[in-house]
């Protein structure tokens, strides 16, 4: 009997892609792959990041369909209120291995997949795998899936850092996680100089192999990390990693057997993580040093951690910051607020209060305040009640609707970052052009940053090809559910599989 081959799907992330830079490229050199897909592909620019725009955050809304007000991985540094200490998952590894700190290790390599990231929520791996389908995860830092898998921690971390030989995790069926989980043999691209495997040409190579070995599972996701890092370097126009990129997605299609079957035989996702914002060329004015703006208050050191006299904990993410008082009864939020607002480079100031949430700008007068299920709706059907200046969140408001400008999801993007974690602490986000600074953390004037609220930072393009649906809204938010029912529809499934396929909202 002739059985139709159900299509496989395989979502590629490249990181920082962004539309008005992908636009030009394709203007002005030559991308033969991604021609080739966009030929064949629907293509939406706009498709809306969580908040704050950073790699754990997106990677943890894209996986649970959920933003991380229920996922609870809020960015890629925040300060944990019951350990009384301050979260980095760092990059990558070797940013870890700067900062020297074998917690900050362990938070990155077990932590974040296997306690931060909310076990009650379901993961599309593992929704996939209760439904009896398989996943691949290639080089995504967050990844938890129904599979024991075992990280092997590389020599060099052990001796510096006193730690076992191999770490405990879940992970989908197939698991890539650079050098310490994976599928080839071979010592190329992973080694300490390529960040031990975290890097495009080992995530190519990886999943080639399965490609090779007719082993592409039901649903796959591989991340190609390496354009972050020229676009901080370089600014949001930099092609030359959109041309790397098209190399290494050429490398993908060669090896199936054909072009046209590994079009036909899957349906392809290839997508953004983040939007970049530009950052000025001054270091003084460019560089937003919170340092200097909070020095009235008394500001937590990182290598000492949290001191009896410490009023404050800064969690740093480039554009955008959590801002912790650790008394709030002698430093309440809004005194820290109205200090950040005397600085007219911050765009957006927020904290809650109850069910309230208060916003407002260090650029514009008045205030915000909003709060959940109100008798007003977006464009994404969700409601809210406001109160004062809606062009303090560049709101536009007719009748009971509301629709977005400059922050796209505004309102459900704070409201998520607000209610990600415990403790007191307000949310801040800088202007294009601008970025915070603190104690260590990375500068990109002259270059680019991301993390902020802007939708500079907020939209990615997707280039959709194998199928004619899309998903609800264009959010990551709402991708899990789509994918979930693509899956579902095509193919043979019989009524009590596709039951079990469920996304978890
Ligand atoms: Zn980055």
């Amino acid at each position: 009997m002739d059985v139709k081959k159900r299509k496989k799907i395989i979502l590629i992330m490249l990181d920082t892609l962004m539309d008005k830079p992908f636009q030009k490229a394709l203007k002005e050199e030559s991308l033969p792959a991604f021609s080739y897909f966009l030929e064949h592909a629907q293509y939406f620019p706009e498709v809306v990041t969580p908040f704050p725009a950073i790699s754990v955050n997106v990677e943890s809304t894209l996986i649970t369909g959920q933003y991380s007000d229920r996922h609870g991985v809020p960015a890629l540094v925040w300060f944990n209120h019951e350990e009384n200490r301050i979260i980095n998952y760092g990059t990558n590894v070797i940013e870890l291995l700067k900062l020297g700190l074998s917690k900050g290790i362990y938070d990155a390599l077990y932590r974040l997949n296997n306690e931060h990231l909310n076990p009650s929520v379901a993961t599309i791996y593992e929704d996939l795998h209760q439904a009896g389908k398989t996943s691949a995860s290639i080089n995504a830092l967050v990844y938890r899936g129904a599979v024991p898998h075992q990280l092997k921690v590389p020599g060099l971390i052990r001796f510096f850092l006193n730690m076992k030989e191999s770490i405990n995790t879940h992970a989908p069926d197939e698991f890539v996680y650079g050098k310490l989980a994976r599928l080839s043999s071979g010592r190329k691209y992973s080694c300490i100089w390529n960040k031990y495997g975290f890097n495009n040409n080992f995530s190519v190579q990886e999943f080639t192999c399965l490609i090779k070995a007719g082993k592409i599972p039901d649903f796959s996701i591989v991340y190609f990390p390496d354009h972050d890092k020229n676009v901080h370097k370089r600014g949001p126009m930099d092609v030359k990693g959109i041309k790397e990129m098209d190399l290494q997605l050429k490398k993908v299609l060669n090896a199936f057997p054909s072009r046209e079957q590994a079009l036909s035989e899957n349906i392809w996702l290839l997508m953004g993580d983040n939007g970049q914002a530009v950052v000025g060329d001054s270091r003084e004015n460019s560089l937003v040093d919170l340092r200097k703006l909070l020095s009235p208050f008394k500001i937590s050191k990182l290598r000492k951690g949290v001191q009896a006299e410490d009023q404050i904990v800064l969690g740093m993410n480039l554009r955008s910051c959590f801002i912790y008082s650790l008394k709030p009864e002698a430093v309440p939020l809004q005194k820290i607020a109205e200090v950040l607002q005397e600085d007219s480079r911050i765009e957006m100031i927020a904290w809650k209060e109850e069910q309230y949430i208060h916003v407002i700008s260090g650029e514009k007068e008045g205030k915000l305040k909003f709060s959940k299920n109100g008798n007003m709706s977006d464009e994404y059907n969700q409601h809210w009640s406001l109160e004062g200046d809606p062009h303090i969140l560049d709101l536009t408001v007719e009748g009971k609707e509301i629709q977005y400008g400059n922050y796209p999801d505004g309102l459900m993007r704070l409201y998520s970052a607000l209610h990600s974690h415990k403790g007191n602490y307000i949310i801040a986000s800088v202007k294009p052009g601008y970025e915070f600074i603190g104690e260590s953390t990375p500068k990109h004037n002259n270059g680019a940053s991301h993390g902020g609220f802007h939708k500079d930072d907020s939209l990615i393009p997707m280039i959709v090809a194998g199928t004619s649906t899309k998903p609800e809204f264009m959010r990551i938010v709402d991708l899990k559910r789509w994918i979930l029912n693509l899956i579902e529809r095509d193919g043979d499934y019989n009524e009590a599989t596709a039951g079990k396929i469920k996304s978890n909202s």
